[in-house]
């Protein structure tokens, strides 16, 4: 049985009203989806389903870490996310475009399988600037060495794309 079965949400037998379903999420998940931004990682989904008699309402609450790596050192760390997300899903057949945070399911479907919408609630979660924590002194935790070697490489990039650096070569060629 595939890992994303376990979040088929069986929604045809439910009764009115809310239901709780907990996921841990972690690396199995991840494997999951094709050129996944993130490989590793724990996270606790906490899914809040209230079913009323047209409409059912998702209620996500995501907390936990996911290892991405760090854009200033290239290491890998652990980033702490948290989010909550609402999608409403609409029985029938579908009326008008699709928003953000609405879903169609035909009066036929019987289940909702969740592992895709969790999966872009974790990419999302992630911030757009991905750097090391600092520690509890306000001292950055990036790795020290990899800092050092990336400085002396960055300088000598920009060295090359300055211009008076093609201006000195070509005066330096021509001689
Ligand atoms: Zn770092």
């Amino acid at each position: 049985m595939s890992i994303r079965s376990h979040y088929n949400i069986a929604f045809k037998g439910l009764s009115l009203g809310k239901h709780v379903f907990d996921y841990e999420i972690d690396g199995k998940f991840f494997a999951e989806f094709e050129g996944s931004v993130v490989d590793q990682g724990k996270v606790n989904v906490s899914l809040t389903l209230e079913k009323q008699s047209s409409l059912m309402i998702f209620w996500f609450d995501l907390k936990g870490t996911v290892q991405v790596q760090c854009d200033r050192c290239l290491e890998m760390y652990d980033q702490p996310i948290e989010s909550k997300e609402r999608i409403f899903v609409r029985f029938g057949e579908k009326e008008f475009a699709d928003g953000d945070d609405l879903i169609w399911v035909s009066t036929n479907d019987y289940q909702l399988n969740v592992a895709q919408l969790i999966y872009e609630f974790i990419c999302l979660a992630i911030p757009i600037k991905k750097v090391h924590p600092d520690d509890e002194n306000g001292n950055t935790s990036c790795d020290p060495e990899m800092i050092e070697k990336l400085s002396k490489y960055i300088i000598r990039e920009e060295d090359k794309s300055n211009p008076a650096w093609n201006d000195l070569k070509k005066l330096l060629d021509n001689e």
